[in-house]
């Protein structure tokens, strides 16, 4: 596995150009330079606001920027259409806005948590990404009409159990849209229950990928699910019932 050498003497930029390079992920100098300036903003913001844990740049770079970027990986599509998509608990803007910094995708990045989301929609308007993306405070179970089943992609990072996420995503998908999810274990019994709730929701059970991040920073998942038929249930339910009383 790629380990990250001499990174204090690299500059920031070659070290993102390695760490791609050897995840094999395609990138432009603008490309680089837009997700060092997310990274640059977020750290900067974190000061006042809590968004993030990580606080080192070298580490944000694999733990928030190549982690971001691992569906490109898994989903060709993704970089290859001009489509909707959508983040839902984006927090400080992960996997939505290197995604949508990747990709030609229209972007929205939502969270229920107001704050996150105006310091997101600060850092989209400083990188100069205002015409592609926007940031929005959105409740995953509150969708408006207008998103109902408008995304072709929705992901989602660190938010729920996947039985959960299978249910919040579904009205928000259109058909054939995709689902992915991304994280850093996935035990037997939760991809039980996610293959069962895919089933009442009206999802393929797409593919299940591993990834190691480099410098032992952990074992991450990414498992991608289609939209391919009309959910049994009438979703969304109400706030909070996907959690306190989930299908299965
Ligand atoms: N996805 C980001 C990441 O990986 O860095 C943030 C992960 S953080 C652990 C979970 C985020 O999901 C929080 O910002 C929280 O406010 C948001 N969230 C949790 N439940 C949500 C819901 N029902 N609708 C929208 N956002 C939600």
């Amino acid at each position: 596995m790629f380990e990250l050498e001499n990174s204090l003497y690299n500059s920031k930029e070659n070290v993102l150009n390695e760490l791609l390079h050897n995840y094999g992920i395609d990138s432009t100098e603008l490309q680089r330079k837009q997700l060092l300036g997310h990274i640059e903003l977020l750290i900067e913001i974190n000061e006042r606001l809590n968004l993030t844990r990580i606080t080192s740049i070298d580490d944000a770079l694999i733990l928030h920027i190549l982690d971001s970027l691992l569906p490109l990986k898994v989903c060709d599509e993704f970089i290859s259409c001009n489509r909707n998509y959508i983040d839902i608990g984006t927090g400080g803007g992960f996997p939505g806005l290197p995604l949508a910094i990747m990709s030609n995708n229209k972007t929205l990045l939502v969270d229920s948590i107001g704050k996150k989301v105006n310091a997101v929609q600060s850092m989209i308007n400083e990188i100069g990404l205002e015409e592609k993306v926007k940031a929005e405070k959105l409740r995953a179970e509150e969708i408006p009409n207008t998103y109902k089943q408008k995304f072709d992609f929705v992901t989602f990072r660190a938010v729920a159990k996947t039985n959960i996420l299978l249910e919040y995503a579904e009205p928000f998908l259109a058909f054939q849209g995709t689902l992915i999810v991304m994280k850093a274990n996935v035990d037997e019994i939760e991809l039980q229950d996610a293959s069962q709730a895919a089933k009442i929701f009206g999802y393929e059970n797409v593919s299940r990928e591993t990834f190691e991040l480099p410098n032992d920073f952990g074992h991450r998942e990414i498992l991608l699910y289609k939209k391919v038929t009309k959910s049994k249930i009438k979703l969304p339910r109400k706030p909070g019932m996907a959690k306190t009383n989930p299908f299965v």
